[in-house]
């Protein structure tokens, strides 16, 4: 179907930070497949692990015990300081199942009409429920009727969430901890610690969407642990199977006890296969210390890119934590994908206003260097 309008290139391979196409040019991959390949495209470890797997189970059911999936659950509620899990297929299904706890949530309080606050600009996904709570008229368009009942706020806008103190069918608050389709939008420091204060004194549930900034992708491997605060519930995708499709949804306390037997499910969610990879991720952000490495080549690109660009008129402002990185810019977008393929050999993603950069956690110093002088010379063109 015509819902995509991909650039006139394919790419045959990949390794690491790069991807080559049929003749075996390589690009320079500053996007991860949209914050997917966080560990580089074919880590040897996943796979490994994708040739053991497939070697040995692909699939049962969710009927049946799945070993693999029960050591995900473990880790990631002990990572996450979560209680339980449900395993989906990608970060829209792994909102749904946080959208069905809201319901199943204001069901518990006698709730009829239970309203779920979300941000503007947000993007949660583009299912129904989650393009609904997406803040993005764009995503929303021609999908009426929306499920409801989201209601935006803006983000960062703490005025603006005390505004529903008072109704009493406000069930949760879903955010992005840092909003990443809209271009790296990060909000101030303790927005989040005041969010869930606000959460806790209202008995609502704080939802947080790592679909994008999970799994290390902003120095830490949950953006909320820059809070030092948990959420209610978590969810998350893209970099969990770097590369193969899965989602999550974790909860705790309360939270964790509304999905029962029957309520929920999904065929190919948290089977063998994808939680055995999932948990050779983890495995290896631990092993090969991928968060300090995040860290450390995103400050550096964040710091090279300001000084390379400090007299430049065409950027606004450089956004970064980690390796989730955005310089917005004054000068027309419309033709920057095109033109880093083609004149840079670079891949990137163009959001509004903004370059946004999510390159492969895994990226070295002199593929950074690399990375700085193509985007430099890409805007100095623009
Ligand atoms: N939530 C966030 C924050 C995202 O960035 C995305 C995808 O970009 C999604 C949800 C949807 O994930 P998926 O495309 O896997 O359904």
């Amino acid at each position: 179907m015509s819902n995509y309008l991909p650039l006139d290139i394919s790419f045959a391979s990949g390794r690491g930070c790069y991807v080559f196409d049929e003749n075996g040019q390589a690009y320079l991959d500053a996007l991860s497949g949209v914050g997917v390949v966080n560990l580089g495209h074919c880590h040897p470890k996943v796979t490994q692990t994708i040739q053991q797997q497939a070697d040995t189970l692909l699939h049962t059911s969710n009927w049946y015990k799945i070993a693999q999936q029960e050591v995900l659950a473990e880790k990631l509620c002990v990572l996450a300081q979560m209680d339980k899990a449900f395993f989906a297929n990608s970060g829209a299904e792994a909102n749904e199942a946080a959208i069905k706890i809201t319901r199943l949530y204001a069901q518990s309080k006698h709730i009829d009409a239970p309203i779920v606050i979300t941000a503007n600009r947000s993007f949660h996904g583009r299912t129904m429920a989650a393009l609904s709570a997406t803040g993005n008229e764009k995503v929303q368009s021609g999908f009426s009727p929306l499920v409801e009942k989201f209601i935006h706020v803006d983000f960062n806008d703490m005025a603006a969430l005390e505004a529903y103190r008072d109704n009493t069918n406000v069930v949760a608050v879903m955010l992005e901890p840092i909003q990443g389709e809209s271009g790296v939008i990060i909000p101030d420091q303790d927005y989040l610690n005041q969010v869930q204060a606000l959460c806790q004194q209202n008995d609502w549930l704080l939802i947080l969407d790592e679909v994008q900034t999970g799994i290390g992708r902003t120095g830490a491997l949950f953006a909320h642990q820059h809070n030092g605060l948990t959420p209610d519930v978590l969810t998350l995708a893209k970099g969990l199977g770097n590369g193969v499709p899965i989602g999550a949804c974790l909860a705790k306390g309360k939270a964790a006890e509304l999905l029962t037997p029957g309520t929920h499910g999904s065929t190919f969610g948290g089977n063998p296969l994808v939680c055995a990879v999932a948990n050779t991720v983890l495995e290896t952000i631990e092993n090969e210390q991928i968060l300090e490495n995040a860290n450390t080549i995103g400050n550096y690109i964040e710091s090279q890119l300001s000084q390379a660009l400090a007299d430049s008129d065409k950027v606004i402002e450089i956004r970064q934590k980690g390796m989730m990185i955005a310089i917005e810019l004054t000068v027309d977008t419309s033709t920057l994908l095109q033109q880093a393929l083609d004149e840079h050999q670079l891949l990137i993603n163009v959001t509004g206003q903004a370059i946004r950069l999510l390159p492969p956690l895994v990226m070295t110093h002199e593929e950074a260097d690399l990375l700085i002088n193509k985007v430099t010379q890409l805007i100095n063109n623009a």
